[in-house]
């Protein structure tokens, strides 16, 4: 589904990203490993638009999306999770999810004057979304809590939570893992296998949490150098004489 050919992050003369070649599979839960500072946080910068690339290709369905900024990326379906802006926390979580760009008509003079009831018609459906969304990732308890009074798992299950307010087909998930209690990293790792068996997500997700990953994620790639070093499955890459140095030298 991706194809990362050789890409170069180059930051003035250091190399965050120095010739990275990988494939993420339609349909998989990728996981991305490795040492700290071994560029999975740039790469995946990189592919989700965030950063332009210094050379090399990503390739989506074959498709050239190199460079493509983030909001033409969301609009073919690859999304890159982020924390909940500052100025969201005083909103409720359930209005967090309907502030999700989609295809609702805005507020156009033309809509004032004309559209009022189409409007009100796309609220409740956005909110009907929403409240199917908060069902779905079990957290419907939060719904009228604002944002910065949750804590911070149930903050990650509503960075999931918008992915699911458009029609993703590859999301980029982030240290989901950190800072979240076993429970709720539980919860977090159930809805992602749910969305990727029941809606055909495919996933890449970067984490330092072994049982996360081992609960989760086939394969897992591990980066370190700014390259590839290693693919398979956990317990291949625990074996792996090369990741194992990769770890220790660090
Ligand atoms: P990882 O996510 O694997 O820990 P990162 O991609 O965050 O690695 O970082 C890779 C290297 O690139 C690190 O040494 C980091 O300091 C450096 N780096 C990341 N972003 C920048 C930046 N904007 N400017 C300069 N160096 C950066």
């Amino acid at each position: 589904m991706i194809v990362v050919e050789d890409l170069h992050k180059h930051f003035g003369g250091f190399h965050a990203v120095d010739g990275a070649s990988l494939e993420i599979a339609k349909g998989s839960i990728t996981g991305l490993i490795g040492p700290n500072g071994a560029g999975k946080t740039t790469l995946f910068n990189v592919v989700a638009g965030v950063l332009p690339p210094t050379s090399g290709r990503v390739l989506m369905d074959g498709e050239d999306i190199t460079g493509l900024p983030p909001h033409e990326l969301f609009h073919k379906g690859l999304l890159r999770t982020f924390q909940i802006a500052h100025e969201f926390s005083s909103m409720t979580c359930r209005e967090n999810l309907m502030m999700v760009p989609g295809d609702q008509s805005g507020e156009t003079l033309w809509n004032t004057w004309f559209g009022r009831k189409r409007i009100a018609d796309e609220e409740r459906a956005l909110r009907a979304k929403a409240d199917e969304v908060l069902e779905f990732l079990t957290i419907s308890h939060i719904a009228d809590l604002k944002a910065g009074e949750i804590s911070g798992g149930q903050k990650k299950l509503l960075e999931l939570g918008r992915t699911m307010m458009v029609d993703a087909k590859i999301v980029f998930l982030d240290e989901v893992g950190a800072g979240v209690n076993r429970t709720l990293l539980y919860t977090i790792a159930d809805a992602i296998k749910r969305l990727n068996e029941e809606r055909g997500y495919t996933f890449v997700v970067i984490e330092h949490d072994m049982e996360f990953i081992d609960r989760l994620c086939d394969p897992v790639i591990v980066m370190a150098e700014g390259k590839k070093l290693a693919q398979g499955t956990l317990d291949e890459i625990k074996a792996n004489e090369q990741v194992i140095e990769a770890y220790l030298g660090t």
